[in-house]
């Protein structure tokens, strides 16, 4: 009951997804391997390689670059995050135009591959079948870990299909490429299966291919597969906080013990609880009526699903037999009838919470975190402001006055400067920096994060003062709850950790 009150005091300084347009909503793991990677590729096993030919990945860089703000990296890291997230992006597409939907939909109904994505095969029935497709994507992942390791100097030709170019030969790094692929699973593994409240435990492994046929039987073959849960924002957002505490433990490990600690970091998150099944509601999960909400149903039953990328698989499949490519006039038909969900976008920024008296009843879970600003002086060239930033997941359950919860979070350190620091004004050339930082332009300054500084995980009780004031674990804490939305304030030293967190019935 101590350890998050530590991880509160560990906070000494200050700071702070899943789909790729079908699965796990846009860009979603791109978006969480970019914002984890950044502070890792230093450290990563790939230095000293050769670099890609051909100017393809040079210009997928630029785009990845303005699309996740990574304009900052020298070659050999742009190769390596290039190549980090092509693979990340690899099961999804198996390189194919995500607008090519009939080809997309081959891959995500091939019954061999569904490991890739941490869901069940068609024979995987019953509550077995929870183990057995935990079984079959833990081999997936390390097979992808292994291949990695063993080709960290090769390159490898990667054929995209570019909508509007059509399809174009791309080299990639091999070693990153399939430590990407690695993470796809792991990834998908908190969005295709419902979780237990601090998303360490599995309780059930959705079902993607027998949801798309008509005899499916959710008693046999598992609860649908839920284009909710696999929102990088939305009801999908806990789940995908948790996939980034995840991703960050499985580089960590494999940066300080190698494959073997990457593999046990990866299979303590699928870890399965047994004896959770239709009957019992899953152990009573708090995502099973979010899952059964946006569940993936048979082709075009939009009313019933507002599920939209699958449906418009499910459109393409009719299409495919008279055009094959580019998406059709009926399928763009089908996009305004179903139209897919607003996307929220996760904004960063990290506000002072006002404690308010908002109902707290209930289970909430992280969706963001963030440690206010330092009130420190500007940085200069000689003298960076040193901050923390803090990716956390977990729960916080209350019932009357008393409350509980679980945290689990990973710290990253981070040396801002003024841009005019940088000669180039990418920050790929700040001077004078230790190793293992890699640099990101942020606004006016070069924002320099090195990963693998301090975790921390913990349970916590609170008591609840009133007011919108608690006490955890004796620390004094705000709250300010509105509706399914609440934020909150804990005194952790010099600068406050804020978390927003939405409530599940
Ligand atoms: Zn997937």
């Amino acid at each position: 009951m101590k350890r998050a009150a530590t991880l509160v005091l560990l906070l000494a300084s200050s700071a702070h997804a899943f789909s790729i347009g079908t699965g796990f909503s846009p860009g979603c793991h791109e978006r969480l391997t970019a914002a984890v990677y950044g502070s890792y590729l230093a450290d990563l096993p790939f230095r000293g390689q050769q670099r890609p030919r051909g100017a393809a990945w040079e210009k997928l860089s630029d785009q990845f670059s303005r699309e996740f703000g990574l304009e900052a990296y020298d070659d050999e890291k742009r190769a390596i995050i290039v190549s980090l997230l092509l693979g990340v992006r690899a099961p999804d597409t198996r390189s194919h135009s995500l607008f090519d939907l009939s080809r997309t939909r081959d891959i995500h109904l091939d019954p061999l591959d569904q490991r890739a994505h941490a869901l069940r095969a068609p024979g995987d029935d019953g509550p077995d079948g929870d183990g057995a497709a935990l079984e079959a994507t833990r081999q997936h992942i390390e097979g992808r870990l292994d291949e990695a390791l063993r080709h960290l100097d090769d390159t490898l030709t990667v054929r995209l299909t570019l909508d509007f170019y059509g399809e174009v030969d791309v080299e990639v790094l091999r070693g990153p490429f399939h430590l990407g692929e690695a993470l796809h699973a792991l990834q998908d593994s908190f969005a295709h299966s419902l979780r237990s409240p601090d998303f360490r435990q599995v309780h059930h492994v959705l079902n993607f291919v027998d949801a798309l046929s008509s005899t499916h039987d959710e008693a046999r073959d598992g609860l649908r597969h839920s284009s909710g849960l696999d929102e990088c924002d939305g009801v999908g957002a806990p789940a995908a906080q948790a996939a980034r505490v995840a991703s960050l433990e499985w580089i960590e490990a494999l940066i300080d013990e190698g494959p073997a600690g990457a593999n046990r970091v990866m299979a303590g998150w699928l870890e399965r609880r047994e004896g959770c099944t239709i009957d019992n509601g899953y152990c009573g999960n708090a995502f099973l009526s979010a899952a059964r909400g946006n569940a993936t149903r048979s082709p075009l039953s939009c009313a019933a699903s507002p599920g939209v990328p699958l449906v418009l698989l499910a459109a393409a499949v009719m299409l495919r037999r008279r055009r094959r490519g580019r998406p059709s006039f009926v399928s763009a038909l089908l996009l305004v009838a179903c139209g897919p969900p607003p996307q929220t976008p996760v904004t960063p920024a990290c506000a002072p919470v006002s404690a308010c008296a908002g109902s707290l009843e209930g289970t909430w879970y992280i969706e963001s975190s963030c440690l206010l600003p330092d009130e420190g002086p500007a940085p200069t060239c000689e003298a960076p402001q040193t901050s923390r930033d803090l990716t956390v997941a977990g729960f916080v359950r209350f019932q009357g006055d008393r409350g509980e919860g679980a945290l689990r979070g990973r710290l990253r350190e981070v040396l801002a400067r003024p841009r005019a620091c940088s000669a180039s004004g990418r920050c790929d050339d700040v001077e004078g920096l230790p190793g293992g930082y890699s640099c990101v332009a942020q606004g006016a300054q070069c924002a320099c994060a090195r990963g693998g500084v301090g975790a921390e995980a913990g349970t916590f009780s609170v008591q609840v003062l009133g007011g919108g004031e608690l006490s955890i674990d004796g620390q004094s804490a705000l709250a300010c709850a509105a509706g399914d939305r609440l934020r909150l304030q804990l005194a952790s030293r010099p600068t406050p950790l804020v978390l927003s967190l939405r409530r599940f019935p």
